[in-house]
């Protein structure tokens, strides 16, 4: 097909995420990507400064990922997961128990990130009813986090940002603590800690169990908080007999700095959602860990009732191991650190230009919050003349680029974002 043929077939029937048909904006045809870059049908290059919605931690058709995904697609590509079992799956199973936190040794392995928070709310309701507490069935969490977009998870993404008043009487009710203060390094708020306790107490009789993204709230605002509410949220869950659900589907494998962001914190939680990056950007697929207390609780119930047609998807699975691979043999910390400093370096100028609320860098995440909504088409076009792909929402121009990304790529990036942030205000009404 020709690019326009591509472009007249993409309008005519295919929707795109968080888009009305036909799209208000035309996509840019991507023709192959490679490395840190994305090249469009017309020939330009882009340096991927998204990581392919932060999944591509090693960037782009990685000769050990493309040779793990021939090498399984020789074996199998598929098999059903029911009354069956393979190496890949145990294997993956086995690596996500060594790498988690301490005490998560039970794996269910999902399609999507939403799916495993689905199958994490599930796990907890079961195990509450199990346990004789059936009255126990809301999910308590802070605005301004993003769990997906299922119903369950939609339910506790921001009300606002979620956009709930689209879905009153249709989402359950959840019980909301408001959003952590600050930054990663700013001060604990004493009068913070003791609302988001007083909010679970409140609730505590009728709260099955507290789902936070701990340390980054991504897709709900980029925002980074001390990662002390989070020991805080253990005690008070702990005391109470409430699980903790950690979404770590946007920073779990290195992103923050650590491999997992409630290391940040030295906590476990009950329950762990990871996604993402775990086939390091190639097929889909998530996982949900579990205590094994938790295992036995619902099974003391019965089963869990949950099965994906492509649980366990071998492909996946195998691509998931080359890539936690990588990590490990690797120096994935080091290379976060440099990308984390070269973003800081390069964002620094946008600290207090005009236009610019704050600017804030974890790990390998770069972020510039405006004080007004970006114009979207304006901004991504400056960043592509600049030969970057960014994907702004709301308020907020932000970058996870891959961890690979070597520091004249990581200039491009902030010189990206810097287009992009002024592109956004000279297009303000
Ligand atoms: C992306 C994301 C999800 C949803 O994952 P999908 O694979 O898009 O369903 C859930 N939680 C967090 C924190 C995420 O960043």
């Amino acid at each position: 097909m020709t690019p326009e043929e591509i472009l007249a077939g993409d309008r005519e029937h295919v929707w795109h995420p968080y888009a009305p048909l036909p799209p208000a904006v035309p996509p840019y045809v991507v023709e192959s990507a490679r490395g840190v870059r994305l090249r469009l049908a017309d020939g330009r290059e882009l340096v991927d400064g998204m990581s392919s919605w932060w999944a591509a931690i090693h960037g782009y058709r990685h000769p050990v990922l493309d040779a793990a995904v021939v090498d399984q697609l020789g074996r199998m590509s598929h098999v059903m997961f029911g009354g069956l079992t393979h190496e890949p799956a145990v294997r993956l199973a086995g690596t996500l128990v060594e790498l988690a936190p301490p005490g998560l040794e039970r794996v269910f392995l999902c399609d999507s990130g939403s799916v495993a928070v689905e199958v994490a709310v599930k796990m907890c309701l079961q195990y509450q009813r199990a346990t004789g507490r059936p009255e126990r069935h809301r999910l308590g969490t802070w605005r301004g986090g993003y769990h997906g977009d299922t119903f369950h998870p939609m339910s506790v993404c921001d009300p606002e940002g979620g956009m709930h008043h689209l879905w009153s009487g249709v989402l359950p009710r959840q019980v909301f603590a408001p959003a952590p203060p600050g930054d990663f390094d700013s001060p604990v708020d004493p009068a913070y800690e003791a609302a988001l306790v007083d909010t679970v107490e409140r609730h505590a009789h009728e709260l099955a169990a507290v789902i936070v993204e701990p340390v980054v709230q991504g897709a709900g605002g980029m925002r980074f908080h001390n990662p002390h509410y989070l020991r805080v949220l253990r005690e008070v869950t702990r005391a109470h007999g409430i699980l903790l659900v950690f979404d770590e589907i946007a920073t779990g494998f290195g992103r923050t700095g650590t491999m997992f962001a409630a290391e940040h914190a030295g906590v476990s939680p009950d329950v762990l959602c990871v996604g993402k990056a775990l086939t390091g950007g190639y097929l889909t697929l998530a996982a949900t860990l579990c205590t094994a207390e938790i295992a036995r609780g619902v099974s003391a119930d019965g089963v869990l009732a949950h099965g994906p047609t492509f649980m366990g998807n071998p492909l996946a699975c195998a691509v998931a191991n080359a890539s936690i691979g990588l990590l490990r043999a690797g120096d994935w910390a080091g290379e976060v650190s440099r990308v984390e400093r070269a973003l800081r370096t390069g964002l620094a100028p946008l600290r207090g230009a005009a236009g610019v609320r704050d600017v804030r860098v974890l790990g390998a995440i770069g972020v510039v919050q405006l004080d007004h909504e970006v114009d979207l088409p304006a901004a991504t076009a400056a960043a592509v003349a600049e030969g970057v792909w960014l994907r702004p929402f709301r308020d907020l121009v932000y970058t996870m680029p891959p961890y690979l990304t070597d520091d004249a790529d990581l200039g491009r990036i902030t010189a990206g974002i810097a287009a992009a942030v002024a592109a956004g205000r000279t297009h303000r009404p």
